[in-house]
């Protein structure tokens, strides 16, 4: 996956080249906090998040920043830097993420120390329909993963020995590699290979989980969808992702919405927009329909006065009628209903007698000689030219 056009890393956090390391971790916490997936259901929280975990991780790191100030995108991709962010096991902790850059609290909470023990997050989509993710409803999901081990509760150990440390970094939990590239050697510290960063390793592992403590199975239970969720929204269920290694705390689960479409109502933002198909005489001589509305039921009506002479196109606004706002109870959107002629394809024998009736009137009237079906006459009346459908509303209405 790579990103189609790389903004600029300083753009993207909104500071100066010339900014401190300071200025640049202010202003990541302030940007992290607002585009958040958790927090931020908009579409393009996500990938303006990725974005500014790229810059982040570039501009925290002196020897990553000099690169990309003097090379650009490009040096830092054949210096062998990975930028690409991606975050397929869902989205990293705030204060995990921070801590991941910058070292230290993220701002809220106690320090936490990220804990290599723990388990993935998972993603999933769950599918709502579009009065479901409207109202919110209470829905039973499967989730397929990583629970602990029976036969050994979790521990990844055969015997009741447990964990000891591990022998490949001494229980630190990481290592240092060197690499080298076309700009110099560089140091990383990474996760040990062998403990995964937990520091410590199973001698005589469980023969079930090979050690690992935890084996495929599926958890149903039930999620609260709230009310006023879009799709691309995601929730997430804390704890419900797959458990740790041996013993380690299990991640969290992300369900990623996706609304089913209405066959009439189609949603934009918390307003709901819809295209009512009426006649031309109701449009001309007025009345008032029924048209269908957003309801928990799945059917709901309301009625719509039409006023004599209302233009096609013309849009009516049902205030308060459109989808209940996320987290805000009481608040909804609009519902917007545009009226559109729907010119008949087939006419009964008096409707065909009554619309050409009506033409002929007009036609007698366009053309003063008096000749039916002429031809087109030049309109060379002057201000005296009317639209076809002034004269029909004269005709129909009185309205001038
Ligand atoms: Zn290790
Ligand atoms: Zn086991």
């Amino acid at each position: 996956m790579s990103s189609t056009q790389q903004r600029d890393y300083y753009d993207i956090l909104g500071v100066a080249r010339s900014a401190s390391a300071d200025e640049i971790k202010k202003a990541f916490r302030k940007k992290a906090k607002e585009y958040h997936p958790d927090v931020n259901p908009s579409a393009d929280a996500e990938d303006m998040f990725k974005q500014l975990g790229e810059a982040a991780d570039v501009l925290s790191d002196p020897q990553k920043r000099q690169v990309y100030d003097t090379y650009g995108h490009d040096g830092l991709k054949s210096g062998g830097y990975q930028t690409n962010w991606d975050f397929m096991q869902g989205f990293p902790d705030l204060n995990d993420l921070f801590s991941t850059f910058f070292g230290g609290d993220f701002g809220y909470g106690a320090p936490r120390r990220r804990n290599p023990n723990q388990g993935e997050h998972i993603r999933m989509e769950l599918v709502v329909s579009f009065e479901e993710a409207a109202f919110g409803i209470k829905r039973d999901v499967t989730v397929p993963r990583l629970g602990p081990c029976e036969p050994c509760s979790g521990s990844g150990s055969a015997d009741n020995a447990g964990p000891s440390v591990c022998t490949t970094c001494g229980g630190q939990g990481q290592v240092r590699h060197t690499t080298q590239t076309l700009l110099g050697h560089f140091t990383q510290v990474g996760a040990c290979p062998n403990c995964n960063g937990s520091g410590r390793m199973i001698t005589n592992p469980c023969k079930s989980c090979r050690g690992e403590g935890r084996s495929q199975t599926k958890h149903t239970f039930t999620v609260t969808v709230p009310a006023g969720v879009d799709s691309g929204t995601q929730l997430r269920v804390a704890g419900e992702g797959n458990s740790g290694p041996n013993g380690g705390p299990s991640g969290d689960l992300f369900l990623v919405m996706t609304i089913q479409e209405h066959p009439v109502l189609q949603r934009d933002g918390y307003n709901v927009v819809s295209v009512q198909p009426v006649s031309y005489a109701l449009l001309a001589l007025g009345g008032s329909i029924s048209v269908p509305v957003l309801a928990q039921s799945g059917s709901g009506s309301e009625s719509i006065t039409i006023p004599a002479g209302t233009a096609n196109g013309h849009v009516f606004t049902l205030r308060d009628f459109g989808v209940p706002v996320l987290n805000q109870p009481g608040r909804r959107g609009d519902h917007f209903v545009q009226v559109q002629i729907e010119v008949p394809t087939k006419l009964g024998h008096e409707e065909r007698h009554l619309l050409e009736a009506l033409r002929e009137l007009e036609t007698g009237k366009t053309t003063p000689s008096g000749k039916k079906n002429g031809k087109a006459p030049h309109t060379d009346h002057g201000g005296e030219h009317e639209s076809v459908l002034d004269k029909f509303k004269k005709v129909l209405g009185g309205h001038a």
